[in-house]
């Protein structure tokens, strides 16, 4: 007797072979049918047979394929012929059905090569599969809209993508081909629940602001507060850049040393960079000048209210030194193009609170990103989670009783998909270790 290596019920192994590393394996269906899928006569007569090469999934790390000996019948009340049909097969992409599950969710997480190499499936049926997959999954995945939607974007495959946060959840909601107007306000026009949404915030990108304006009309929109406090740190930052430039190699390293000194706030530093920053300030008023400039201006934003906030930025503006004022240019410009957007912050309290961990995913998914097409990325990016699934406990017979709910290891995962599954999108921490781990 050939032990049932395939543990696939409706087959008879024939033949196990160890072709280089490869399992061949010849089957039989178990019960070929009876009666004619023309006409249900019983009247049937073999009318010879044909080989059928199915890929199945790996068996011991070796790749598996399975030639499935395939009858063919002759109804002799209708005169039709018919091969019988090979249940738990994938007749599309001649694989069995398991093997396409596991692709399915493995290509979410693993490049198609590997894949390929796990397999002996071809790259472009795992594309195929995965594409199919891609699509059902955007069928039945409904992301919840956002109370607060952040509009942020990532450099990826030479273009700037315009992506979406649900911003109290830090999750990924959508990425975009581009961050056009008409392509963000498209998105945002066909967004379900459009009243749930708040407010909505930006980086000082005007094309997000009109989209904003257009689909999502009495909507206010905040200017990002780290892009704001951002500019003030680049503008310190340029100038100890051009002081540096006027010294002697070893003075500048030892000034871009002290980058950090200059960049964090005063109350964070200790009493060592204390007495780093007053040394270069003695040297450099200038810098002195352009690093109070930017502590005042991180004050604004500790402003317990907008008319307080506004009065601070007068203040600020006023105060300038006229030496520095040229430096923190870009900030004044900025302030004076989206003051009511920038101000908008005391009114609603919202900031990007996944800049952090969004700036991270970004290099992480460029670093990934080679060599795949947009749309390939943005699924990954958007269904990863919603493709790993729930995974059983995997049990030890005898000890069912012993091993906790949460198992030692896992089982074949499920690949159900709920339908109209209401999500929150993508978690971009959880999306982030992922892609740590090459998972992605
Ligand atoms: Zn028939």
């Amino acid at each position: 007797m050939t032990l049932d290596i395939l543990n696939l019920p409706s087959y008879r192994v024939l033949q196990v072979e160890d072709a280089d590393g490869d399992y061949q394996i010849k089957a039989e269906t178990v019960s070929p049918p009876e009666r004619c899928i023309h006409c249900g006569s019983d009247a049937l007569v073999g009318f010879g047979r044909r080989e059928n090469w199915i890929r199945d999934l790996p068996i011991h790390g070796k790749r598996v394929g399975i030639a499935i000996d395939t009858r063919r019948f002759r109804c002799k009340t209708c005169g039709k012929t018919f091969y019988e049909p090979l249940p738990e097969v994938d007749p599309k992409r001649s694989m069995t059905a398991r093997l396409k599950e596991w692709l399915e969710k493995e290509s979410l997480r693993h490049s198609f090569t590997h894949l390929a190499d796990e397999t002996g499936v071809g790259n472009s049926t795992i594309r195929m599969v995965f594409d199919d997959y891609a699509d059902r999954l955007r069928d039945n995945l409904r992301f919840e809209t956002p109370e607060v939607l952040g509009i942020d974007e990532i450099h990826l495959i030479r273009r700037p993508r315009a992506v979406f946060t649900n911003i109290p959840s830090c999750y990924v909601v959508e990425m975009l081909p581009d961050r056009n107007k008409t392509t963000v306000a498209r998105f945002l026009s066909d967004l379900p629940d459009k009243g749930r949404i708040r407010c909505v915030a930006i980086d000082m990108w005007r094309p997000y602001q009109e989209a904003v304006r257009e689909a999502l009309p009495g909507v206010p929109v905040v200017v990002d507060k780290f892009h704001v406090v951002k500019m003030a740190n680049a503008a310190l930052d340029s100038l100890r850049k051009a002081v540096g430039g006027t010294l002697s190699p070893e003075r500048r390293r030892s000034l871009t040393r002290s980058r950090h000194v200059l960049l964090k706030r005063f109350s964070d530093l200790s009493e060592i960079q204390r007495k780093r920053l007053a040394e270069w300030s003695r040297d450099f008023p200038v810098l002195a000048k352009a690093h109070v400039a930017k502590e005042r201006f991180y004050d604004i934003y500790e402003a317990p209210s907008r008319s307080e906030a506004e009065k601070r930025y007068r203040e600020w503006d006023e105060g300038l030194d006229p030496e520095v004022r040229t430096t923190f240019g870009p900030l004044l410009t900025a302030f004076q193009n989206w003051e009511g957007p920038i101000l908008a912050y005391f009114d609603h309290r919202v900031t990007n609170a996944c800049t952090e961990s969004a700036n991270n995913l970004i290099r992480a998914v460029q670093r990934m990103g080679r060599g795949y097409s947009f749309d390939v990325l943005r699924a990954r990016i958007l269904f990863v989670r919603h493709g790993a699934h729930k995974m059983k406990p995997f049990r030890r017979f005898g000890k069912r009783d012993l091993v906790a709910e949460e198992g030692m290891g896992y089982g074949l995962p499920s690949t159900e998909i709920e339908p109209e599954e209401i999500s929150l999108g993508v978690d971009t921490s959880t999306l982030l270790d992922l892609i740590e781990r090459g998972e992605v």
